[in-house]
């Protein structure tokens, strides 16, 4: 097993990382900020390096740093979690190049994967069904670009090859506007992502977003543990995430399941991995993949059983799976609220002074967060504070355990959005399943 691992994140995820090391006996590294000496992982963790200031640019996403402080500590490996450096193919580089290992793909899988045009290419060599689109990066010919946008039907999308969060795209209905939406989307794509290049896809009108989980050793074995279902989303940030996706039938996920693992071992993809679809009329499009563990990761683990981020930490340290995809059965439906530190009519970020916070629990409810009794949630992060999780034999269980922990929980001191949440468990349409991504915006009257 690894001897050492250095957690290069922070809140939630890097406690989670630190329980997962725990449980394999790994001691670990708190690679943290200065605003977060009171954080809970960094309070738990066997050592603590100060890797900068509160600004990210400083501290999590200060590569430099971040590598210094797995020499001065001995360790042996880096785990990113998610957001910050952990889709970073430099990173990744820099982290292996310094002679340790970083947790998840090569960094040339990192950063195939980064550059969405080539990322649809290598799954379009992989027969994973994708939007149809341009196929590749639009050219500056006006003529050509209206021939495309006509061939594939309109209303098409146009998104920026480096984009990412939910940026760098324009939907165009007709054709008057087409050509400046272009030159409008290259000028931003350039000026936010340093990479003008832009594709077209027909925009899919009222789709799910469904995503499929997997798991690859990087030594010719891969299998996927079924898909989740987040299509609860405002302005493209998952709000709400469950395992199983209603209505999804045991053969509709074995057959995506299989072309997402066919990939992995074409691509040799090495560590967990999510490959996110658009799902319209029964059909799947791939619009991207991430190259890390994601937020929403325990929906799935509740549902097969298997802990993704302990897997992550045996893959790096070489371990080939032994997991066989028969082992992968879904059982049950669970379901994740993220709990933000946001006004919930407003949305504007709330940090501030937790003055009370009580966890729910009873059967089936997992709390993943950091926070605790007047713990201060710093200004200068994601809003994330609290990942809550109902497991239960059937969907609706896992709806009653969720409403009733919604009611139970308390997080006095600061304005969170549990008050938005308890309204979508109480919605009709979200208890019916399979609403599309539109429809949280359209119950908020956005
Ligand atoms: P990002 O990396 O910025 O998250 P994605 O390609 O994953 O970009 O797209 C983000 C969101 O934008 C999707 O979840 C979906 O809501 C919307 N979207 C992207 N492509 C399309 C499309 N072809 N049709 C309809 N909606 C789309």
């Amino acid at each position: 097993m690894l001897d050492k691992v250095v957690i290069a994140n922070r809140g939630e995820i890097a406690l989670r990382i630190l329980r997962a090391c725990r449980e394999l006996g790994i001691p670990t590294v708190a690679a943290h900020s200065s605003a977060d000496r009171q954080l809970k992982h960094v309070l738990l963790a066997d050592e603590a390096v100060c890797i900068g200031p509160p600004a990210s640019v400083d501290s999590y996403l200060n590569m430099p740093a971040i590598i210094s402080a797995a020499e001065v500590t001995d360790a042996v490996a880096i785990h990113p979690g998610y957001g910050f450096l952990s889709e970073n193919a430099d990173f990744a580089e820099r982290v292996e190049q310094s002679g340790f290992i970083f947790i998840g793909p090569r960094a040339e899988t990192i950063r195939l994967m980064g550059d969405k045009v080539s990322a649809i290419r290598a799954m379009q060599a992989a027969n994973v069904p994708c939007v149809p689109g341009s196929d590749g990066p639009l050219g500056t010919d006006d003529e050509e670009n209206l021939r495309l946008a006509r061939d594939i039907g309109f209303p098409v999308i146009i998104k920026a090859s480096g984009g990412g969060g939910g940026r760098g795209m324009r939907v165009v209905h007709g054709e008057a506007t087409l050509l400046d939406a272009i030159s409008l989307t290259r000028t931003e794509a350039g000026a936010a992502f340093g990479n003008d290049t832009l594709y077209m896809e027909k925009f899919l009108e009222r789709p799910r977003h469904i995503e499929i989980q997997v798991l690859a050793d990087g030594q010719g074995k891969a299998i996927h543990l079924g898909e989740r279902d987040c299509s609860m989303q405002r302005r493209h940030q998952k709000v709400v995430e469950e395992s199983p996706a209603p209505g999804i039938t045991e053969e509709q996920r074995t057959k995506i399941g299989h072309r997402c693992v066919d990939a992995c071992l074409k691509l040799d993809y090495r560590g967990a991995g999510t490959f996110e679809f658009l799902y319209q009329d029964g059909d799947f499009y791939f619009i991207e993949m991430n190259t890390r563990v994601q937020v929403e990761h325990p929906v799935t683990e509740m549902v097969t059983g298997v802990d993704i981020v302990k897997e992550q930490l045996r893959i790096a340290a070489g371990e080939g799976l032994k997991l066989n995809q028969q082992d992968i059965v879904i059982r049950g439906h669970a379901i994740e609220c993220r709990i933000n530190a946001e006004d919930p009519e407003t949305f504007m970020p709330c940090p501030g002074t937790i003055t009370q916070y009580h966890a729910p629990g009873g059967p089936g409810i997992r709390v993943d967060t950091h926070v605790y009794n007047n713990y201060r949630v710093p200004p200068y992060y994601d809003s994330m504070i609290a990942k809550l999780i109902s497991y239960g034999g059937d969907r609706p269980t896992a709806l009653a355990r969720m409403r009733g922990a919604l009611s139970e929980i308390v997080i006095d001191g600061i304005k969170t959005n549990v008050p938005l949440h308890r309204r979508i468990l109480d919605d009709g349409h979200f208890q019916a399943g399979g609403t599309n991504i539109h429809y949280l915006e359209k119950m908020l009257g956005l």
